[in-house]
């Protein structure tokens, strides 16, 4: 059996065109959804990220604003920026581009950025609320991650969800979320003992780690959801955390890389930004 690809380019088009329509219509109502973007330092992966940002919130007809810094920035020239965007009404996000330079504390810095605003949902305030299952921002890469499972229309309730990596930014938030949507998690990491054999018990795996192919097809159950967060260089090429054409082989639904999780994570951001913008009518 050959899995079904779960394509998330496609959806993430049909979920910006829906948020098109949506930002027309605060735009009659006189809110113009804007989100600033600060990105501080040169690495190149970063500003790919950023100019991608920018250029999906663009298309969606959300104004960006963006604001650069040099590697020798400081905190306080940076949480600066952020109050004034705090303080600015006709900004409805703000998202800072991680990582920050060497030696500047993100926790810190993130946590400047004001409730309402923080469309990355990265601060402790957010993923506080995540887990107490209160409103607020969740990040973006794990809110994509379950918009793919569910538009595959297969059930996550009751199922047996395995993530691999536990980072602030996808695991421990994966993990919330699926919480929420009633699967029961196991979150694996580099300690993990018997990873290979905890991974294939799971109905819905997510691979969350950096390291090409990591995962084979002797670690997926037959007819699992596999979902690959991974994004990796090889040769110039870019791979998943994924073994993609072992695992397809097993698999029932599975996401390639690129074209899966990350145009969703985008989408995902320009979601939250439109909610906070919807917001800022009440
Ligand atoms: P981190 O490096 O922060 O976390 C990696 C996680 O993988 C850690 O929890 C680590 O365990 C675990 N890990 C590492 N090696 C192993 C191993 N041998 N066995 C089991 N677990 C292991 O990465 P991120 O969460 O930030 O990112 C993960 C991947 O996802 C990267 O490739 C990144 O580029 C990609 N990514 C993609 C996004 C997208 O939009 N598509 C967005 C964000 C990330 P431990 O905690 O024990 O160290």
């Amino acid at each position: 059996m050959s899995a079904k690809i779960i394509d998330g380019k496609a959806l993430s088009i049909q979920v910006k065109q829906n948020l098109k329509a949506e930002v027309e219509k605060l735009k009659e109502q006189g809110v113009k959804p804007c989100l600033a973007v600060i990105l501080a330092g040169a690495d190149p992966a970063s500003q790919v990220y950023v100019k991608n940002k920018i250029r999906s919130a663009e298309e969606t007809g959300i104004i960006s604003l963006s604001f650069y810094f040099d590697n020798d920035v400081t905190e306080e020239e940076i949480i600066t920026t952020i109050k004034k965007l705090n303080d600015d009404k006709t900004v409805h996000g703000i998202l800072v581009q991680l990582p920050l330079p060497k030696g500047l504390d993100e926790t810190r810095v993130l946590k400047e950025i004001s409730d309402e605003k923080d469309v990355d949902g990265f601060s402790a305030y957010s993923v506080g609320q995540l887990l107490l299952g209160r409103e607020g921002f969740v990040s973006c890469t794990p809110l994509g991650v379950l918009e793919l499972i569910k538009s595959t229309g297969e059930t996550i309730s009751g199922k047996d969800a395995v993530i691999i990596g536990r980072s602030n930014i996808v695991g421990k938030p994966l993990l919330a979320l699926l919480l929420r949507e009633n699967a029961t998690v196991t979150i694996c990491h580099s300690k993990t003992q018997n990873l290979a054999e905890k991974a294939s018990r799971a109905d819905i795996l997510i691979a969350a780690i950096g390291k090409a192919n990591f995962v084979g097809a002797d670690m997926v159950k037959e007819g699992a959801i596999v979902i690959d967060v991974g994004i990796n260089r090889v040769d110039g090429k870019l791979v998943g955390d994924v073994d993609f054409e072992a695992v397809k082989e097993k698999a029932k639904l599975i996401t390639p890389v690129p074209g899966g999780v990350g145009p969703m994570t985008i989408a995902m951001l320009l979601n939250n930004t439109v909610i906070s913008a919807k917001n800022s009518l009440k």
